[in-house]
């Protein structure tokens, strides 16, 4: 029998990895919500943008209607990638400049009405893992199986600093580990949908875990 997965936690702790795990072994699909918010806000630096940390709300309430995302295998690495109005935007959503502003976009009330919506449909057939920070709360509140991870800042902010360094972009620690947790902030005290851990989620402290003793300890969970 299909199920729902639902994987929560803070910023960098590697939910996407456990996730593209599970659903690889399953044979589920994954969605990485995360994606769809990011590029909401690339659409926002590009059209309602007044600064660079502050964006125009009532234009992106304005253009909501006119922002259409989606998924796409891509069919030599198997991977979904996220297409803002039909532009693959895979690589410059994980920039660190997306990752300032995408916190602030990510609270006004609308745009995740509309993404909620929109995630509950991907997964009307079940056999689906999704990752965010409002899945088992939210988005599935019956999701079968929900996990809410979490890790050090520091491990946090180390994880992502190398995978953007790995990528080219020029970034410092610091600003990377600010922004972890700052998102962090922002995520879990903003009104509509708070990051929290659903009081049915089981927590996955991955600080002190390498991938495969995290994948391991979780597909245990799974087959229970
Ligand atoms: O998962 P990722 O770090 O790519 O998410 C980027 C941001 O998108 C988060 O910091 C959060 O502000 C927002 N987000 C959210 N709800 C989700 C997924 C992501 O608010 N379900």
């Amino acid at each position: 029998k299909k199920i729902i997965i639902a994987i929560d936690g803070y910023s960098s702790t590697g939910k996407s990895t456990v996730a593209r795990q599970l659903a690889k072994a399953l044979g589920y699909i994954y969605v990485d919500t995360g994606a769809m918010y990011r590029a909401v806000t690339l659409f926002a630096m590009r059209k309602c943008f007044v600064d660079a940390t502050h964006f125009n709300k009532e234009a992106l309430e304005r253009f909501l209607p006119f922002i259409h995302i989606h998924f796409e295998v891509n069919t030599k690495t198997g991977i979904a990638e996220v297409y803002l109005n039909n532009e693959n935007v895979e690589k410059e959503i994980r920039k660190l400049e997306v990752s300032k502003l995408v916190s602030p976009v990510a609270a006004v009330s609308v745009v995740r009405r509309k993404l909620v919506e929109q995630q509950q449909l991907m997964g009307k057939d079940k056999g689906i893992v999704m990752d965010g920070r409002d899945i088992g709360t939210v988005v599935f509140p019956e999701a079968e199986l929900k996990l809410f991870m979490t890790a050090t800042a520091k491990d946090r902010a180390e994880r992502r600093y190398n995978e953007l360094i790995e990528r080219g972009d020029k970034v410092t620690y610091e600003d990377v580990l600010k922004n972890v947790v700052n998102r962090d902030h922002i995520d879990s005290t903003r009104k509509d949908s708070p990051l929290r851990k659903a009081d049915d989620a089981i927590m996955i402290d991955n600080s002190n875990l390498t991938l495969e003793e995290q994948f391991e300890q979780i597909m245990k969970i799974t087959k229970d």
